[in-house]
């Protein structure tokens, strides 16, 4: 009986909402792929000076006529070099190493994957929907600003951790945390009295901002959990962008970081979620993957691994925990991964070694990609 309270105490800190430990800094590098070599351009030749032979004939006094021709030649070209690339630098990142914020995967971080510069083959029309990318990400572009794909929306972290009906941007505790969209902030302050989560002292300070657009009909709003402080009062107006507060680790969170949720509906509701990567407008250049996992008979089959590899990164999406994660009203999904820059990519899932389902898909650029994930028996 005296293990009892430290067993409660462990369990309930792996039920919050954090992201696996193991933390590992890294060192992003933008690749210098784009930087331009210096190419000497326009070099012309323009001689200046004409050749003109001088024409001595000196005749003797015989018959025979011996002309001598003493050509004088004397040739200047000007080479004129015009360079007119500019060489662009090459940027180095390097983040600080940030105590249980940092992202384990440096292959998640958008920004070190090159974009591709082929054209894409021309979108299958039966298969697109769509969008409604309304907003914006809720970190600036300094700092982490995807998400962390080890916990998605809908996912349990591998059974670890309780279904996660938000994503989390894994940043230090005071990095700004911005407005998604323009908006009327509804709430802002501690949740110690008011509950928006399955418990008061969830979100531990937050604040949540109703949008002036909807889902299906139902009022939308954005949530911003574990604040170190908030910076905005009820009904303030605030615009796409605005700082609202800075990151913290109030509440239930195991170390600083932001979760963001977007709701629709009932703004207190913590089953009234929708998955932000259909939200989020993508990075330039990037796109959203999303779609069903089925069975043969097309029944929805939760908690499914799929890899989702292209030549240059491998990534996991997983398939909706159980029956209280939402899809989406326009999609229906019970998969997504944002943050993917455009291209082919090797769709697998596997059941013991055994392929169940293989298929090829391009996910496009600045919009999602619909995938239909049919597993064979
Ligand atoms: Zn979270």
């Amino acid at each position: 009986m005296q293990r009892g309270l430290p067993l409660l105490l462990l369990i309930f800190t792996l039920a919050a909402c954090q992201s696996p430990p193991a933390a590992t800094p890294f060192a992003a590098t933008i690749p210098a792929a784009n930087a331009a070599q210096p190419v000497a351009q326009g070099a012309t030749a323009v001689p200046t000076a004409n050749p003109l032979p001088s024409r001595t004939p000196t005749l003797p006094p015989t018959a025979t006529l011996t002309p001598t021709v003493t050509p004088t030649i004397t040739p200047t070209p000007t080479l004129t070099l015009s360079p007119t690339i500019t060489l662009t630098p090459t940027i180095t990142l390097t983040p600080t190493p940030i105590a249980s914020a940092t992202p384990t995967d440096p292959a998640s971080d958008p920004n070190n994957t090159p974009v591709p510069t082929w054209t894409p083959p021309p979108p299958d029309a039966a298969t697109q929907i769509d969008d409604h990318y309304r907003m914006r990400r809720p970190i600036s572009d300094g700092g982490v600003n995807w998400i962390a794909r080890t916990y998605p929306y809908g996912n349990t972290s591998g059974g670890r951790l309780q279904v996660h009906l938000g994503v989390d941007m894994e940043n230090p505790s005071g990095t700004p945390v911005l407005a998604a969209a323009d908006g009327t902030v509804y709430y802002a302050g501690s949740d110690a009295g008011e509950q928006f989560g399955p418990t008061t002292n969830y979100y531990g300070n937050l604040v949540v901002i109703q949008h002036p657009f909807q889902s299906a009909g139902q009022p939308v709003f954005s949530l911003y959990g574990h604040m170190q402080r908030v910076d905005v009062e009820p009904g303030q107006t605030v615009r796409q962008g605005d700082q609202i507060g800075i990151v913290g680790g109030t509440g239930v969170a195991f170390g600083p970081h932001l979760h963001f949720e977007v709701r629709a509906g009932d703004p207190r509701s913590y089953r009234a979620t929708l998955n932000p990567d259909l939200w989020i407008y993508p990075f330039q250049g990037f796109g959203t993957l999303a779609g069903r996992v089925t069975d043969a008979s097309g029944a929805l089959l939760y908690d499914v691994t799929l890899q989702v590899k292209s030549t240059d990164i491998s990534r996991y999406a997983f398939s909706y925990a159980d029956t209280s994660v939402n899809p989406d009203p326009v999609f229906g999904e019970n998969f997504t991964l944002g943050d993917l820059p455009a291209n082919y990519y090797t769709v697998t899932v596997s059941d013991n070694g055994r392929v169940r389902f293989q298929q090829i898909v391009y996910v496009y650029p600045n919009r999602t990609t619909w995938l239909e994930v049919q597993l064979k028996p």
